[in-house]
């Protein structure tokens, strides 16, 4: 006979944080890319995903509602070749009306002018490379506090029962003025990014969530991580959705040019 967390380990998608780094980690073969498509190996074919993504703010919290989200190429000064990619996942009407009914702690609105950003299809299309998971994107609401973010993503926890893939995509350490720029293709970091990034994983692996909540308030090495917190904030989504008994594997746990960390997790019974 099954025990009540064997079916909670059949019926629970599991959830991903993903770092995504340049925006040509969406066309290079690297050791990064190869640890999207491992994950990907890892867990059930979702029936859709939602992300939540470092590259979407706004004032209020909004979803893609449209049926064919536009693929933006949201950076500046690549390789035309990254500028041709196209990611034609369709949205999903009944995810967007799943995540508006559930949410209490905001008035989630209905876009239609966005669509899939860098953050989202760059990771996606290594994971699903033929688009054929519906894909709906929620952003992040600039105006808010950390709190915020972690207390609504755990409202969207029963959609982890719908085969809906959670993924949040941005970097735990991310700190772009400080990229060293003779150092790009390295796993080097600085000595405060391993820092912030060592005391990042250890809270997370104790689930001590609320000290990274509390991000502001964990020093020098933090406040250098995360000068601003739209990369970081998609980390909060993700640990707001383990239970307790779950576990958590990290992979592409390194650091690159310096300031940045591509250190990504899975959350799964
Ligand atoms: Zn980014």
């Amino acid at each position: 006979m099954k025990s009540r967390e064997d079916i909670s380990y059949a019926k629970q998608m599991p959830v991903l944080f993903l770092g995504h780094g340049n925006p040509m980690n969406g066309i290079e073969e690297n050791e990064f890319v190869e640890g999207f498509r491992e994950i990907r190996k890892k867990i059930p074919k979702p029936k859709a995903v939602l992300c939540v993504s470092a590259h979407w703010e706004t004032k209020g919290t909004f979803i893609t509602a449209m049926d064919k989200p536009k693929t933006i190429h949201d950076f500046f000064g690549f390789p035309e070749e990254l500028y041709q990619v196209q990611y034609p996942a369709s949205g999903n009407q009944i995810l967007v009306k799943e995540v508006v009914d559930l949410v209490t702690k905001t008035k989630v609105s209905l876009d239609y002018d966005w669509g899939l950003d860098h953050g989202c299809w760059v990771v996606l299309k290594r994971m699903f490379p033929d688009a054929d998971v519906p894909v709906v994107q929620m952003s992040l609401d600039y105006s808010k506090p950390a709190q915020f973010h972690y207390d609504l993503a755990k409202e969207l926890s029963t959609l982890r029962e719908k085969d809906v893939l959670i993924v949040g995509s941005g970097n735990m350490v991310h700190n772009l003025g400080l990229l060293a720029w003779d150092n790009l293709d390295s796993g080097f970091g600085y000595d405060w990014a391993i820092e912030a990034s060592d005391r990042m994983k250890k809270f997370i692996a104790k689930n001590d969530h609320q000290q990274l909540i509390d991000y502001k308030s964990q020093g020098m090495a933090f406040d250098l991580a995360i000068p601003t917190p739209e990369h970081y904030l998609p980390l909060l989504y993700v640990l707001a959705l383990k239970e307790a008994d779950e576990e958590i594997t990290f992979f592409n746990d390194k650091p690159v040019a310096g300031s940045l960390t591509m250190t990504s997790l899975k959350i799964e019974h």
